[in-house]
């Protein structure tokens, strides 16, 4: 699977699994001394800065507000890539950067949850169209392949019509008149960034979800901690720190301003919006990259599913629950079947799925301690899809560091920059660089042995050879703690009833090892099941609840309760995805909440 070196590194040397026991020791341990960080925000960039931290020797502690990655790290498109179309605005140095980091990740840093996939760019007009995307893509290649750590992607490929029409049958023989094909890489968001978490943890780092920042501890102008409001059992907690990082991404505005910082809408948070459609609903072995009239559409492969998206427009309405609605999905089909030969209809979406970009545009700024200034101001009359993909690190308040806007892709960049800013801050100076670029993830460890090895474990583990295949491409080297539990209780060898593409550990490891302790965090981000169909979700989830209700402890009250809270909340999704507009979505869920509807 990969000619990286993940092997080499060394094991983890501390407890990983982020178990409901350890929880009360941990808020302990957050709460007793100072650390030198602590980081808010659970999402990829908040876990890279812990994982970036903890690897230079200082002392971490990492909260979030709900469930690792439930803000926008679970709801991307899922591409490791160097963003083709920022070539289109001759951002060369973005996307150099970017495929270093694609490069990276899929030989070294994730070989098991970063794989390549094949992109097909289908021509609409002949020669000029070529010419222009031959370019691109060749020098997308070329930056590409000077990389250290290269996987060696296939390198772009030109087709015929002909040719394009026998690798993706389902195009319309009019849509197209060629194409050319190139890789990019894709990632499981949610579970990369739960294993950022894991492997910042087993090196040291505190960390704990639903842990939600209210306030900031100030002495002589400088912040010095953070109050955490623990939403398990409703307790306020003084965390000390030497510097307290926001990576909060489209909240930014808010958590900012409980420093009593207020320096306008530094982040833009715009929408984008994805379907889920069945396997056999496209006709096509490689995913496709259509051009529309604002960006771009994406229709790629994902297990036995497509993911096709997205949109791009702005959501000034509550961030906790950025919803799709009909004209979302409506203009989604309408640009896919543009070049389908059979149209997918509206029944045929299986899931919807929305999420916020933390656009930024005061971007690549670093500033020092207590350098307090407005960012440069919002390019607001800007279309949301031409705003740079670019971070920003500040320091509004001495004492503060924050970070905001990037990609997943680039995450790691992000987190050493905002780091580099938090030591200057903290006055940490002697403390090393950035080591996270020979820091493979904890799933990486081993994974290519077992790899190798995967015929003759499946035969002793008694696990057929494509669950087993399954399996370590989303644990990698973890899949021997899940292997265990099945040894432990055959039963959970099982499939989960209602969503058989998942085993009924995979639930039982979401808590013990995983930190979920709802089942939208199990059946969203553990397993993706809610994600790839809202109807298995709702099937499976009286089944998950079953399993989870022993090991979180809860009676048949706290059970039911939860069930609730899971069904409405698809509910909600299911009214909102039939309102025409973004407003009355957003009344929608307005009302849910006025009815104090939880989840
Ligand atoms: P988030 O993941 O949103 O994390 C911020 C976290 O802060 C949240 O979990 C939130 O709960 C927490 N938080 C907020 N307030 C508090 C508080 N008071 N206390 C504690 N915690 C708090 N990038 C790519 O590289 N490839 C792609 O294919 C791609 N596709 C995308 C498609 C879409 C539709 C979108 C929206 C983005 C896409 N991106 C992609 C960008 C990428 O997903 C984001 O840049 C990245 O996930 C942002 O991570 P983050 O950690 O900054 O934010």
């Amino acid at each position: 699977m990969s000619d990286g070196n993940a092997e080499e590194a060394s094991s983890p040397g501390l407890p990983s699994g982020l178990s409901p026991g350890r929880r009360a020791a941990d808020i302990a341990k957050l709460t007793s001394g100072q650390l030198d960080l602590l980081i808010v925000g659970g999402g990829v960039v908040g876990a890279g800065c812990a994982l970036d931290a903890i690897t230079r020797g200082l002392s971490v502690g990492l909260v979030e507000a709900e469930d690792w990655a439930s803000g926008t790290s679970s709801r991307s498109t899922k591409l490791v890539h160097g963003g083709l179309r920022y070539l289109q605005m001759l951002d060369f140095r973005l996307v150099h950067e970017a495929l270093r980091e694609r490069d990276l990740l899929l030989g070294h840093l994730a070989p098991h949850l970063v794989h390549p996939v094949p992109v097909l760019y289908p021509l609409r007009r002949v020669a000029l169209e070529r010419a222009y995307v031959g370019l691109g893509v060749g020098l997308y290649d070329v930056l590409g392949r000077s990389m250290r750590h290269s996987r060696r992607l296939p390198r772009h490929k030109h087709l015929s019509k002909d040719g394009a029409l026998r690798v993706a049958p389902g195009l319309r023989a009019q849509a197209l008149v060629g194409a050319v094909e190139y890789y990019d890489g894709q990632v499981d968001d949610a579970r990369f960034t739960l294993e950022l978490v894991r492997t910042a943890v087993s090196r040291g780092a505190v960390a704990q979800n639903r842990l939600k920042v209210v306030g900031f501890v100030r002495e002589r102008g400088r912040v010095v901690g953070a109050i955490v409001a623990d939403r398990e059992t409703s307790q306020e907690h003084e965390v000390r720190a030497k510097v307290v990082v926001l990576a909060t991404g489209a909240w930014t505005e808010e958590t900012e301003a409980l420093a009593g910082e207020e320096r306008g809408a530094l982040v833009r948070p715009s929408k984008g919006v994805h379907l889920v459609l069945p396997k056999s609903s496209i006709r096509s072995s490689v995913g496709l990259i259509l051009r529309t009239e604002k960006s771009v559409l994406f229709a790629l492969p994902w297990g036995e599913h497509w993911v096709v998206g997205t949109t791009d427009t702005d959501w000034p309405y509550d961030k906790g629950q950025p919803l799709a609605t009909g004209a979302d999905i409506e203009y989604l089909l309408s640009e896919l079947n543009s070049v389908l030969e059979h149209p997918v209809q509206r029944a045929d979406v299986e899931a919807v799925y929305a999420g916020l970009r933390p656009l930024v545009a005061g971007v690549g700024v670093v500033r020092g301690p207590g350098e307090m200034g407005p960012l440069d101001e919002l390019p607001k009359l800007k279309a949301p899809s031409k705003i740079s993909r670019e971070h920003a690190v500040s320091s509004p308040l001495p004492g503060l560091v924050v970070v905001s806007g990037g990609k997943l892709t680039t995450y790691r960049v992000m987190a050493a920059g905002t780091v580099d800013a938090a030591v200057a801050s903290a006055g940490l100076g002697d403390a090393p660089k950035s080591r996270t670029g020979s820091e493979p993830l904890l799933g990486a460890r081993g994974f290519c042995a077992l790899w190798q090895q995967r015929h003759a474990l499946s035969r002793s583990e008694r696990v057929d050879l494509p669950t087993l295949e399954r399996l370590l491409r989303r644990y990698g080297g973890l899949v021997t703690e899940l292997l265990e539990i099945m040894k432990v209780d055959e039963s959970l060898a099982a499939p989960l009833e209602g969503a058989e593409g998942y085993l009924r550990a995979e639930v039982v490891y979401a808590v013990t090892h995983e930190g979920a302790r709802h089942i939208d965090d199990v059946l969203i981000r553990r397993t993706r099941a809610a994600m790839e169909s809202r109807r298995l979700a709702l099937a499976s989830a009286p089944a998950a609840a079953d399993l989870l209700a022993p090991l979180l402890g809860w009676d048949s009250v706290t059970k039911q309760a939860e069930l609730d809270a899971y069904r409405q909340r698809a509910e909600l999704e299911m009214a909102a995805s039939l309102a025409e507009t973004d407003e009355e979505a957003a009344a929608l869920l307005a009302g849910a909440r006025a009815r104090q509807v939880h989840w």
